[in-house]
């Protein structure tokens, strides 16, 4: 059996980008996982409760939106054409169920993409997670 730094060697990564990713998803602190990444829906908080990371360096910027419309576009469209193919539905009808479905999911996924990106982020160093000795120009 072997241990961890014989499977990855001495390359192995001091932050897993997927924990860090998973605890964003969830709203969690990309570090600790304890702290709340979010002061309100999607406003992000200057920095974690539990363990002190400023997470006011990170730039999701317009991301995570269009990764929450690709999602809710490629989930629901075919589902509503699905349906009007096999049920052929009342446009009203359609309009009344799918537009709901669409803004629930799209408020529903949203965090989750933006927790996301910053885990990603801050385990790539990026932006404001990189740190007082990063090359400021590299942002630019
Ligand atoms: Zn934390």
């Amino acid at each position: 059996m072997s241990n961890a730094s014989e499977t990855y060697g001495e390359a192995a990564p001091e932050k897993p980008w997927l924990t860090a990713m998973v605890r964003g998803a969830r709203g969690k602190c990309p570090r600790c996982g304890e702290g709340s990444l979010y002061s309100s829906y999607v406003k992000t908080a200057p920095q974690c409760a539990e363990c002190g990371l400023d997470l006011s360096g990170h730039r999701a910027d317009d991301a995570p939106p269009y990764i929450t419309t690709f999602l809710v576009g490629h989930i629901t469209i075919p589902l509503a054409l699905a349906s009007k193919q096999l049920f052929d539905p009342p446009l009203w009808m359609q309009f009344a169920v799918w537009l709901p479905i669409m803004a629930v999911s799209a408020w529903a996924i949203l965090p989750a993409s933006k927790g996301a990106l910053i885990g990603l982020q801050w385990v790539n160093k990026m932006h404001g997670f990189a740190g007082p000795d990063a090359d400021p120009a590299a942002d630019a």
